[in-house]
């Protein structure tokens, strides 16, 4: 029997099902904040984390001003803020010869003007510890979603999931998919993305920082660039290789690495004796994708699961944030009367659809750019479409827009029933200078 074929008249022998109002599925930022704006109002919700921890090296770190502008209407951002490593209030375009000031956030109207470094696993630890305040709040971690739990009309009724002590099953009104780009759920339910090829792929990887070194961005250079993310004692570089190119590099050596960096940041040539071993990286193969529809009855996917973003501009998170907030705004009272419809998960789609596909278009346009540089007589110069943005300020602040707001903000609905108090930021928190 396939797992698509799970039917909901046949539990399984190995356990009681468990119930919630909705199972999300998925810790990450998407799931985390979906769970604990459900659990705000009053609903039974239970988090499955395939993972028995939220400690990943090289995933999401950079926080654009919306998902601060989220984390901020849920009474979190100064107790993130109190633990983050960096703020950029830009991120330029620079060639060894010249910079072009780029995507200014600092100009949008937003009540945090900067992006921000945060580690993944601080910021999921607060939104969860968050969580744990509700009462019908329930995280399982270790718990991977293996099959649904379906009608025989198809309608979603939970998830079938193995944990360290048995498999389980979870019955529910309603499961969200926010199970990331390799989404498991998706599969399940037999809904295929429209993939757009990326001719990149990124390597990621850590150089020492030091205080006087000049402000992060994106180093275009040696036919490709680097994006250099502030993590306080140490850069983050995510360096561009073509496509499939990595097997390649792989065989030059991790000397051949170490040279093409310097080419793109000569700056920080000296220090690329710091990387000695291909296991200090992290290979992202990029691509980008959409679900055509994010939802079938009973199920709803966000987040990278009906979405995946590419890595430019360091937006997953918060256009994965903002899919949970408007998540939780139309589907919230849905639950609480017992009745979600068909009607209401396409509602969520339909708000969040073309935000994301303005996103992705941009995404492409700049990336399109940046490879621009290794062509013809403007190589070594910044290319003509950031120079342009830089000009006009108006096409300036809209792409500073698209990237840093995710087109437009996103604003929560106020809670029906009255949440926690927040715990307060810690006492000592000193706001860390802008950079950049
Ligand atoms: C190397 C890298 C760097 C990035 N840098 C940035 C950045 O700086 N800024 C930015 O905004 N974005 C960045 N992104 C993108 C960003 O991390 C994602 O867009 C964002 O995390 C999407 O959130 P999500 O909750 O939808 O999915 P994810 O963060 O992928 O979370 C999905 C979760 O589901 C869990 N899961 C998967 N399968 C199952 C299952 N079967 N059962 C139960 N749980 C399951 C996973 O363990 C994971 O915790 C980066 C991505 C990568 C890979």
């Amino acid at each position: 029997m396939s797992q698509m074929s799970d039917r909901a008249d046949r539990p399984p022998a190995h356990a009681a099902a468990e119930r919630a109002d909705c199972c999300v599925v998925g810790g990450g930022p998407a799931g985390a904040v979906l769970a604990l704006l459900l659990a705000r109002q009053g609903l039974a919700v239970t988090l499955l984390e395939a993972h028995g921890d939220f400690d990943r090296d090289f995933r999401g770190d950079a926080l654009q001003p919306a998902a601060l502008d989220l984390l901020g209407q849920l009474g979190l951002a100064d107790r993130l803020l109190a633990v983050a490593l960096a703020r950029m209030p830009a991120f330029p375009v620079r060639t060894p010869s010249e910079t072009v000031p780029q995507h200014d956030v600092s100009r949008l109207k937003t009540p945090y003007p900067f992006m921000t470094i945060v580690p993944q696993v601080r910021f999921l630890d607060l939104v969860v510890g968050e969580a744990r305040r509700c009462p019908a709040f329930r995280l399982v971690m270790g718990a991977r979603v293996e099959a649904l739990v379906q009608d025989d009309d198809g309608r979603v009724r939970g998830v079938r999931y193995r944990a360290r002590d048995g498999r389980h099953e979870v019955r529910t009104q309603l499961v969200v998919g926010a199970d990331g780009r390799f989404s498991r759920l998706r599969g399940l339910a037999g809904l295929e993305p429209v993939r757009t090829a990326s001719p990149v792929d990124i390597l990621w990887f850590r150089l020492p920082r030091e205080a006087t070194d000049p402000a992060g961005g994106a180093y275009l250079g040696d036919g490709g660039w680097v994006a250099l993310q502030d993590r306080g004692a140490q850069w983050q570089l995510g360096y561009s290789l073509a496509k499939g190119g990595y097997a390649r590099l792989r065989a030059e050596g991790v000397e051949a690495l170490r040279r093409s960096v310097a080419l793109r940041v000569p700056w920080l040539g000296g220090r690329t004796d710091a990387l000695r071993d291909w296991r200090q990286t992290s290979l992202l193969a990029v691509e980008a994708c959409r679900l055509r529809r994010w939802y079938r009855p009973g199920l709803l996917l966000i987040g990278d699961a009906a979405h995946t973003m590419s890595p430019v501009g360091a937006v997953g998170i918060s256009v994965a944030l903002q899919d949970a907030a408007v998540a939780a705004n139309v589907l919230g009272p849905r639950l609480r009367a017992g009745d979600v419809r068909v009607a209401d998960l396409a509602a969520v789609q339909r708000r969040r659809e073309w935000p994301v596909r303005l996103v992705q278009a941009y995404q492409g346009l700049v990336q399109g750019w940046m490879l621009s540089t290794r062509r013809g007589a403007t190589a070594g110069r910044v290319p003509l479409g950031f120079r342009i943005l830089a000009r006009l300020p108006f096409l300036g602040d809209l792409g500073a827009r698209v990237f840093g707001l995710g087109v437009w903000p996103v604003r929560l609905s106020p809670s029906p029933t009255p949440a926690p108090p927040p715990t307060p930021a810690p006492a000592a928190h000193s706001p860390l200078p802008a950079r950049g």
